[in-house]
């Protein structure tokens, strides 16, 4: 009989809310519970509750994955690995997640990107599955995105951070604030399409937007003109759009039009067929990608740890 899988702990760190949970997969989930992010003292001493009333009822986990809202310092050989670095959160900047949990639970822990954990989450086990490359994209309060490559996350310098894409300003925006409203970028895409920036644009939550309200064709221009760098710079099998913003059920038909239009007929290849159906579509992990993919952080490192590498 072979052996049962480790229980592994998962910690999705973002920006509203820290999602926590026990399990060994997308069907041995065994516990969940939703944290609001607050404080960084707060809420890290309630994600120690949690764990500790986890492991009392489900027993001890092997190791643990955490996915964060960034950006976050991946390199192993720095000083302040593991640590959120410098997000406008107030409070959370400079906050070290890793060494904490370490010390505490004296187990493997592997830290990434909420997004990258998400698109390796996809790549197992949702709506990415045997694609390779793979790119998962969250239009939601901002804009990020997480890639894998031939199996692994994708860090340099720093991590992806797609939601800083550089593209052409709104032609004839009838936006009532019609500038970008990210504090770095005069024309990036999270300053023109996150659920922030349609607020501030428009004057209303995007959630509150009719079908045929303009910010739409204006929002699907913007993901195309990004979607189409991401495209041609990473050759990716498919891009995966999920968060909020994305959860309205016309908007991926019109950003795969725009797209189609931007590309203008340039791949000639399978994944891309006409409709681009199969080429950007929205994940298929019911709202758990992020979870599931801190999940498989944590059973990698273990893994890792196993053979002896440090994860
Ligand atoms: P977060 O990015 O904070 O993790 P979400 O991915 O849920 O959370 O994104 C929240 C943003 O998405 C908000 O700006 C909200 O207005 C927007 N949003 C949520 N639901 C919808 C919807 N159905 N249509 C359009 N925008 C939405
Ligand atoms: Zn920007």
């Amino acid at each position: 009989m072979s052996n049962p899988s480790p229980l592994i702990a998962a910690i999705e760190a973002g920006g509203t809310k820290f999602v926590c949970a026990v399990g060994t997969g997308p069907d041995d989930l065994r516990d969940i519970a939703r944290i609001p992010t607050t404080t960084p003292g707060e809420t890290l001493a309630e994600v120690d509750r949690y764990l500790s009333m986890a492991q009392s009822k489900h027993g001890p986990f092997a190791a643990i994955g955490v996915g964060s809202f960034g950006p976050v310092d991946l390199d192993k050989a720095s000083k302040t690995y593991g640590c959120i670095t410098t997000t406008p959160k107030p409070g959370w900047q400079s906050v070290g997640v890793v060494n904490r949990l370490q010390s505490r639970y004296q187990v493997p822990v592997a830290f990434d990107t909420d997004v990258n954990a998400a698109v390796l989450g996809e790549s197992l086990w949702g709506a990415g599955k045997n694609t390779d490359p793979l790119v998962y994209i969250t239009v939601g309060t901002g804009v990020g995105g997480g890639v894998l490559v031939h199996g692994q996350l994708l860090h340099g310098i720093l991590h992806p951070e797609i939601g800083h894409l550089m593209v052409p300003a709104p032609q004839h925006s009838k936006a009532v604030h019609d500038i970008c409203h990210c504090p770095f970028h005069k024309n990036c895409v999270e300053g023109y399409v996150s659920g922030a920036a349609l607020a501030a644009r428009w004057g209303v939550r995007a959630d509150t937007f009719s079908n045929d309200h303009p910010a739409w064709q204006e929002t699907a221009k913007v993901m195309a003109h990004a979607l189409a760098n991401i495209t041609l710079t990473l050759c990716p099998r498919r891009i995966i759009l999920g968060g909020g913003v994305m959860q309205q059920p016309h908007i991926l038909p019109l950003i795969r039009k725009s797209l189609a239009k931007v590309l203008n007929g340039y791949f000639k290849v399978p994944e891309m067929d006409q409709s681009l159906d199969h080429f950007i579509v929205p994940p298929g992990l019911n709202g758990h990608s992020g979870i599931l993919g801190a999940l498989a952080l944590g059973d990698r490192a273990l893994k890792k740890s196993m053979l002896g590498e440090t994860c």
